[in-house]
């Protein structure tokens, strides 16, 4: 499948040469590209083994559609300077589905839920409070210690979301709106997963949120010609110096590296020191030219119970992006072709409650979107990992104690 992505020039040694690096990063995504702007920052010299930039933020072709992360909210700090954002996505200007009813966010179905739409948004700010104040710490402290600093977000995160639902009387609530809003959002069911990421994923019912298009010349700046366009196929982890081997056969030595691939792919890569990683969510989509059935007409989204496991958007170009867990094209499409039809396995990585090592082994490290999902968190662990690089002696349990929310 073809993708806008960017190619590098830059030396390619022959399969017999090996260069040395302090430190390589294997991977491009927000995680690689965090880790990847400390370092640059700190005038650190390092190499990034990629096959493309971007990663889960990917673009169609022709540059119009994201087809993986598809919103940035105000409270995105590191990443909003690495996009431009297009437009502002409204809720209101979906349509919502659940079995034969068709409903709109602002709507007398609305008003019966008023009293739990009220709770729900008081407990969204309180929690987008303790989330933002982690948040200036996440380029500094792992997240399993900055959660357990705070007891707020200690206890969303240990709390399955279905008891905070029944606790706080949201179920009917979430049943006709933020169930939809959230498959939307993570492609799961609110009651599959824990308080925390209920609430994080809530966020942008208060927070501002935008369509973008990525800019990889901002997101590349001052590195450019340290990329390399290539994949890793195995790494050789040793004590002084790690090997790295490409699916172009070149091999590269370095004392530092840092695993930046999704979860999965870095387990595989590292072997015996392969993480405990939570379960991931799959998507399928299809990226289409056509017209919806007249139910589905009217609306730039079409939200749907995660029963049906559904989202339906349309985009600025006048295209659809549709994702699915079970194919039904023909239930919403009367004609369509298909520009693009693709899998994300996984999505993200939404059960459970692991914590992933970023320092699995002496000048091993780890950044990933696994412990907290979003462009933003994955910039931020990326920052966090880099940080353990350029200070390797610090442990990453220091003091976070003092971290409070005014
Ligand atoms: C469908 C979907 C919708 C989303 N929506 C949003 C959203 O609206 N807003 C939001 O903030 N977040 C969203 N996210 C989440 C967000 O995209 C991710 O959390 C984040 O981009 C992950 O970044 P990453 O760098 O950790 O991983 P990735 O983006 O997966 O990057 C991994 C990198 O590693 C490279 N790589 C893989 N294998 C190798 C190898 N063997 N050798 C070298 N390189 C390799 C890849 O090419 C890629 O560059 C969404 C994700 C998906 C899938």
């Amino acid at each position: 499948m073809t993708t806008n992505r960017i190619r590098f020039a830059f030396s390619q040694p022959t399969a017999t040469q090996q260069e040395t690096h302090e430190t390589i990063i294997i991977g491009g995504g927000m995680s690689g590209l965090g880790c990847a702007h400390r370092l640059r920052d700190h005038a650190q010299p390092f190499l990034m083994i990629t096959p493309e930039i971007g990663g889960r933020v990917r673009t169609s072709p022709d540059g119009n559609v994201n087809y993986g992360a598809y919103y940035v909210t105000d409270d995105y700090q590191w990443t909003l300077p690495l996009v431009k954002t297009i437009d502002r996505v409204h809720i209101t200007d979906g349509l919502f589905h659940q079995q034969d009813a068709r409903y709109r966010f602002r709507s007398l179905r609305m008003l019966k839920h008023l009293p739990a739409m009220i709770r729900f948004n008081s407990d969204l700010h309180h929690f987008r409070q303790h989330f933002n104040a982690m948040n200036e710490f996440a380029g500094d402290f792992s997240r399993r210690h900055l959660i357990a600093a705070d007891p707020v977000l200690q206890q969303a995160f240990d709390q399955p979301a279905e008891d905070y639902i029944r606790q706080r009387r949201l179920e009917c609530l979430f049943a006709d709106f933020i169930d939809p809003l959230l498959w939307a959002s993570f492609f799961d069911s609110p009651y599959n997963v824990s308080t925390f990421f209920v609430l994080a994923a809530s966020l942008p019912l208060i927070v501002p949120m935008h369509t973008f298009v990525f800019d990889t010349d901002a997101a590349t700046k001052g590195f450019r010609d340290r990329i390399v366009s290539d994949s890793v196929q195995h790494v050789e982890l040793g004590e002084k110096w790690h090997r790295v081997h490409t699916t172009a056969g070149r091999m590269f030595r370095c004392r530092n590296l840092v695993f930046a691939t999704p979860m999965n792919h870095t387990n595989r890569l590292l072997g015996p020191l392969a993480q405990p990683i939570r379960g991931g969510i799959d998507v399928s989509f299809y990226h289409v030219r056509g017209q919806l059935r007249p139910r589905y007409r009217g609306a730039m989204r079409n939200f749907f119970t995660s029963d049906e496991a559904t989202i339906i958007s349309r985009e600025r170009d006048g295209s659809y992006l549709y994702y699915y867990v079970n194919d039904q094209i023909d239930k919403y499409f009367e004609s369509y072709s298909v520009i693009t039809n693709d899998h994300w396995k996984p999505a993200l990585f939404f059960h459970g409650k692991e914590f992933v090592n970023s320092q699995p082994a002496p000048n091993v490290f780890i950044a990933s979107d696994h412990d907290m999902p979003s462009m933003e968190n994955a910039f931020l662990n990326g920052r966090y990992t880099a940080s353990l690089v350029l200070r390797p002696a610090r442990k990453s349990s220091g003091n976070t104690s003092r971290i409070a929310v005014a």
